[in-house]
């Protein structure tokens, strides 16, 4: 019976695999369903989760600003350096960079990678400049988003609109993308088969923008991003760490329509980050 740790390795290993697939860098398997390998690494999988509790490791917090802040800005916190990692999948992605959003999205192509298709009717790959230094990511599309092609153009979006031009910007000057690209039945939560296909579209897509503030709306991006279960409520509004991103999860605009009083909350991360963009924090606040 081999060891958690030798597991974990594979497991580690065979997330690298798929991911250099996904970025075209090399076909290493054939065909991953029937393959022994992956069978046997199933059944293994299986079992040491069942008999291990694995502990997350404490989350990466984002290094500190390099940059003045504007003077009307929220004082900047104190953040703990990131220890300097070893070569990671994405060093290695980059060096295929630099990859443009549409090359991206013509490799996604009329994506059947996982079982959303099947009820989907537009995929939707994301919105916005392709410059922008602002990229929010939320959870997958609802039935208007399915329906035209584009992120956040239900009510949510609506509302995320709002928060936008609260800021003093316009949808055009950031961009606007999800963890999953197709829109889960019933406006389910996307299932982990599904992020794990869709999900390192989404990084290629930030790899591309390399934006300078990745606001995650809601706990799926959040969970995502940061490859954990742990709950969204202990670090909305902090500065975490993407991959050398700065990162800061706050509420899904979904979540404010049910909840308007958490909209205060979420102003208050706003403003974070436009001090970190150099942006006039305004008292205006998102209705
Ligand atoms: N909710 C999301 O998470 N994304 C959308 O695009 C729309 C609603």
């Amino acid at each position: 019976m081999p060891e958690s740790a030798d597991i974990a390795r594979i497991a580690k290993l065979e997330q690298r695999l798929r991911f250099y697939e996904d970025l075209g860098l090399a076909p290493f398997y054939r065909d991953r369903a029937s393959s022994n390998a992956a069978q046997s690494y199933s059944t293994l999988r299986s079992e040491v989760l069942s008999s291990h509790t694995i502990e997350d490791p404490p989350l990466p917090k984002s290094a500190p600003k390099t940059t003045a802040a504007p003077s009307s800005a929220v004082p900047a916190k104190a953040f703990a350096p990131l220890a300097p990692a070893a070569p990671s999948l994405f060093d290695a992605a980059n060096k295929k960079q630099h990859e443009s959003l549409l090359q991206i999205r013509d490799d996604l192509g009329e994506c059947t990678r996982c079982k959303l298709h099947t009820t989907r009717h537009r995929i939707v790959f994301g919105d916005g400049s392709p410059q922008a230094q602002l990229v929010f990511v939320g959870e997958g599309p609802g039935a208007d988003e399915d329906a035209q092609g584009l992120p956040f153009v239900g009510r949510a979006g609506k509302l995320l609109t709002q928060m936008i031009e609260a800021m003093g910007l316009q949808r055009r000057d950031v961009y606007i993308c999800n963890v999953v690209k197709c829109r889960p039945p019933g406006n389910r939560q996307p299932e982990p088969d599904e992020v794990e296909s869709c999900s390192p579209f989404l990084f290629r897509q930030l790899d591309s923008l390399k934006p300078k503030v990745i606001v995650c709306l809601g706990a799926t991006a959040f969970q995502t991003l940061l490859q954990t279960n742990r709950s969204i409520s202990h670090y909305r509004g902090q500065w975490l760490d993407f991959r050398g991103y700065k990162m800061l999860p706050t509420y899904h605009p979904a979540y404010l329509l049910r909840n308007p009083p958490a909209k205060a909350d979420v102003w208050k991360d706003l403003q974070k980050v436009m001090a970190e963009l150099g942006l006039e924090v305004k008292k205006t606040k998102a209705k």
